[in-house]
């Protein structure tokens, strides 16, 4: 399995077995290559941070439009970590909430639970964290405009950061000239 050349999360979402060799080796190559990997695991941390300076803005508006919805999203199919979303949770060194079976598209998330979401904000898939529905937005665009500028300069430089993260990613790995 060459990892330059995994790019196909959903049909890995198929394959939980796969999908966990997959997280084993990534694992494995983050722990035998520190040093390598050293700024992807910093810029993690930084998207990290970022995300969890964003968190209590979306959560004041998402339990007030949130709780009311009739049309919750959280489904599989919307939840589904993509692979930098893998990158990304493995170099925190954050154990990956993989699911016990394969998962249908139409139930609901695997995290989800009576409360909510069972993980906090920023160890969930960036399209979750991304996702803000018409409602959802219109109710955020009615903070103060320095709140919402605040957050939405916060979250396009968590963007920047993850992407940062994935480009050093894929240096250290050539860097290693390794396939696992
Ligand atoms: S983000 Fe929008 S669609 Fe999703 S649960 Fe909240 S209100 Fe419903
Ligand atoms: S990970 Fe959390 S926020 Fe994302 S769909 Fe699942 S329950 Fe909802």
């Amino acid at each position: 399995m060459q990892l330059l050349e995994i790019n196909r999360e959903i049909l890995l979402w198929d394959n939980i077995r796969e999908l966990q060799i997959l997280i084993e080796r990534l694992e494995s190559l983050f722990s035998a290559n520190k040093e390598v990997f050293a700024e992807t695991k910093d810029l993690a941390h930084t998207v990290k941070e970022l995300l969890i300076k964003i968190d209590p803005f979306v959560e004041i508006y998402s339990k007030k439009v949130c709780s009311k919805c009739e049309n919750i999203c959280c489904l599989n199919k919307n939840s589904r970590y993509e692979y930098d979303d893998l990158i990304y949770v493995l170099a925190l060194g954050e154990k990956f909430p993989l699911p016990e079976r394969n998962l249908k598209d139409r139930e609901p998330c695997y995290l989800l639970t009576e409360k909510g979401c069972s993980i906090p904000r920023y160890l969930r898939p960036l399209r979750c964290n991304w996702y803000f529905c018409k409602d959802l937005l219109k109710e955020m665009e009615s903070a103060p405009a320095r709140a919402f500028r605040e957050f939405s300069n916060t979250f396009t430089l968590m963007l920047h950061k993850r992407q940062q993260m994935r480009e050093s990613f894929f240096r250290a790995l050539t860097s290693l000239q390794c396939s696992v």
